[in-house]
C-alpha cells in the first residue's frame, strides 16, 4: 500500500470532535471533490466525486448525519482499467442540495457560464478557529492530497481546480506557520511542502499520527545511515591516504637500499626506514611506538619526510647524470 493511502486509511477513521469541524471537513470534500450543475436558475445538483471508498463513505455519512440528507450514489468502473473505480454522491435540489451547501458555508459562483460550477468557500472568515482549519485541510489531503513514499523523499501535495483554492490552502496552512508553494500541472493547481519537518508537522494538524510515528521511523533511520556513511566515507579517504602515503614511503626507502645503501643512513632514519619496510600497514602513530625510544606521530613524519628527499634527490642526481653523459 502507498504511504498516501495508509494516511488517507488513518484519516478516514478519525471524527473530529466538534460538529463546527465535522462541518469544515465536509466543505473540503465539496470544494476539492464537488461540482455544482445549474439548469435555467433553478436550485443546483451537487455532485461528489472521489476513488476512495473510505472517502466515499465518510462524506455519506456526513452528510447523513450533518445535513439529514441521503445522498444518491453511483459507482462507475473505467472500462480500460477494470479496477479504477469512481465513487459519485449526487445531491439533488429535491434531495436538499441547497440546505447543504448552507450548512456547509460553500457556493458556486452564480455568474459562471461554464458547467458544471467550482464550489468554494463563502465566507473567508469561515475558519477563525484552528480546529475548522485543522479539519479543512484534513478533508483537502482526503480529497486530492498525496504525499511520498518517505524512503524516497519528502514531498506532500494538495490539488486543486483553480489557483484560488491552491491559494487559500496555501493561507490556511500559513496560519500554521506553513511555507507551501503552488505550481500549476496539467489543467490542476497543485499547494505543496517539502522537507521532512514541515511533512511532520502537515501530518500532525491533520492528526494522522500513527503515519508520523512511522515517517519519524523512517527518517531517524535515514538520518543514522547517513551518519554511518559518512563516517564510512571519511574512513575510506583516511586510508587510502594512508596506504598510498605507505607505498610511496616503501618504494622510496627500498630504492635508497638498492642505490644508497642502509649503512649511509644515519641511524635514526635507518632504525624508521627497517620498521617501514617490516610493517607497511601500520599508521605513523602504529610505527612510532614500535621505535625505542618510542616516537610520536609528527617524529615519525618528519623521518619518513627526510626518507623521501634522500631518494628524491638521488634520483635527480642521476638523471642529471645520465643526460650529461
Ligand atoms: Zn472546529
Amino acid at each position: 500500500m502507498s504511504f498516501s493511502s495508509t494516511v488517507k486509511n488513518e484519516l478516514c477513521r478519525i471524527e473530529s470532535a466538534g460538529k463546527c469541524c465535522q462541518f469544515s471537513e465536509l466543505a473540503a470534500a465539496l470544494c476539492f471533490n464537488g461540482m455544482a450543475s445549474v439548469v435555467a436558475n433553478s436550485e443546483p445538483v451537487i455532485r461528489i466525486t472521489t476513488e476512495n471508498a473510505a472517502f466515499a463513505r465518510k462524506i455519506y455519512s456526513s452528510i447523513k448525519k450533518l445535513c439529514d440528507i441521503s445522498p444518491e450514489v453511483t459507482i462507475r468502473k473505467s472500462r480500460k482499467l477494470k479496477k479504477h473505480v469512481s465513487y459519485m454522491l449526487f445531491i439533488t435540489p429535491t434531495l436538499g442540495s441547497s440546505k447543504l451547501l448552507k450548512y456547509t458555508g460553500v457556493t458556486y459562483v452564480p455568474t459562471a457560464e461554464e458547467q458544471p460550477m467550482e464550489l468554494v468557500v463563502a465566507d473567508k472568515n469561515r475558519f477563525k478557529h484552528q480546529c475548522c482549519r485543522k479539519a479543512f485541510l484534513r478533508g483537502a489531503f482526503l480529497a486530492g492530497g498525496s504525499i511520498s513514499d518517505p524512503e524516497k523523499t519528502y514531498h506532500l501535495e494538495l490539488t486543486s481546480r483553480t489557483p484560488e483554492q491552491a491559494q487559500e490552502l496555501s493561507r490556511i496552512l500559513g496560519t500554521f506557520k506553513l511555507k507551501a508553494r503552488i505550481i500549476k500541472r496539467k489543467g490542476s493547481y497543485v499547494t505543496y511542502l517539502k522537507e521532512g519537518e514541515n511533512i511532520v508537522d502537515f501530518l500532525n494538524i491533520i492528526g494522522a499520527h500513527t503515519a508520523l510515528m512511522e515517517l519519524e521511523n523512517v527518517r531517524i533511520l535515514k538520518g543514522m545511515r547517513n551518519t554511518v556513511n559518512r563516517i564510512v566515507n571519511c574512513e575510506t579517504a583516511n586510508l587510502e591516504k594512508t596506504v598510498n602515503a605507505s607505498m610511496r614511503q616503501v618504494e622510496n626507502i627500498r630504492y635508497i637500499a638498492e642505490k644508497i645503501g642502509f649503512d649511509k643512513l644515519p641511524d635514526n632514519l635507518r632504525d624508521i626506514a627497517e620498521i617501514r619496510l617490516e610493517y607497511n600497514d601500520n599508521n605513523l602513530v602504529e610505527l612510532g611506538q614500535l621505535l625505542s625510544p618510542p616516537l610520536g606521530k609528527s617524529g615519525v613524519n618528519h623521518r619518513l619526510r627526510k626518507l623521501d628527499e634522500i631518494a628524491e634527490k638521488h634520483r635527480e642526481q642521476a638523471d642529471k647524470s645520465r643526460f650529461i653523459q
